[in-house]
């Protein structure tokens, strides 16, 4: 069984990646910010499956947080294997010019640092030019990378066309250290990020513009994330898979 840790991974799109990780048979390092709870219920879940699993705390914004994360998941699990930056975060609809300094730096600390930090651990311990034993990396993007999020969160959208630009470059960077690096841009997904946001309408508003006319599922994400972790991918990437009902 080889090691998985998905940032955020206690709800949304992260535990529907973890639960369908569990079932194809990753070991599932479980991060999680503040839902202890929830991580700790998702974790039993996957053991009462006959799968492996455990969840550990930190804030993937932090550098020493980051690597007590690594270290605590191969003490539990084994070495990493795969990296799913899950983690992130998406503030009010505002205008750019009522955006203040502390919200750009806390949304691009969160999103683009974070999944920095993480991507920098893992490289550290799966290059194979460093004594690893290579790897995959998926990391969750956004169509607001290319949409812009114009009047709601120019913020948001710019930490997520940044990780896009990090995921091409890690990628050739590491594809000849046995490590694959590709991202997902998920379109409208169901999940509590929009409440949280202080948005709760926004699914129901949006909806109508997506093609498919529907939202999409957390489940529908982790299918794409999961495939590009598996070897069913091993010839794959640099690549960034829209998962978005055609938006
Ligand atoms: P979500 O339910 O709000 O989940 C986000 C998770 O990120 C939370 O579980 C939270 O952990 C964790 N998190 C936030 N800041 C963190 C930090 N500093 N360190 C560690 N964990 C942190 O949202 P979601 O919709 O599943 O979002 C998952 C990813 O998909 C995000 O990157 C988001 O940008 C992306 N995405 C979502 C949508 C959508 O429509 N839902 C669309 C495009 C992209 P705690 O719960 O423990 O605090």
């Amino acid at each position: 069984m080889q090691t998985l840790i998905v940032t955020g991974g206690a709800r949304g799109i992260g535990a529907a990646c973890a639960r369908l990780a569990a079932l194809k048979g990753w070991a599932v390092c479980i991060n999680y910010r503040s839902s202890a709870a929830l991580a700790d219920a998702l974790v039993a879940d996957i053991t009462a499956a006959g799968g492996r699993a455990a969840a550990f705390a930190g804030d993937v914004s932090d550098e020493a947080s980051v690597i007590a994360l690594f270290d605590s998941a191969e003490q539990a699990l084994g070495p990493v294997r795969g990296l799913v930056n899950n983690a992130g975060i998406l503030a009010a609809p505002r205008r750019l010019c009522d955006i203040d300094l502390d919200r750009w730096n806390a949304t691009l600390g969160t999103n683009l640092t974070g999944s920095f930090l993480c991507a920098r651990e893992a490289v550290r311990r799966m290059s194979t030019a460093r004594g690893g034993a290579g790897g995959a990396i998926v990391n969750v993007s956004s169509m607001a990378a290319v949409l812009g999020g114009s009047n709601e969160f120019t913020d948001y959208a710019a930490s997520k066309g940044a990780l896009d630009t990090l995921t091409l470059g890690l990628s050739k960077e590491v594809a000849a250290e046995g490590i694959r690096v590709n991202g997902v841009r998920p379109g409208l997904i169901d999940t509590e990020i929009h409440a949280a946001a202080g948005d709760a309408g926004r699914v129901a508003r949006l909806m109508p513009s997506v093609p498919m006319q529907r939202v999409g599922t957390p489940e529908e994400v982790a299918e794409a994330v999961v495939w590009l972790l598996s070897d069913a991918a091993s010839y794959c990437t640099g690549v960034i898979m829209n998962v978005s009902g055609g938006r």
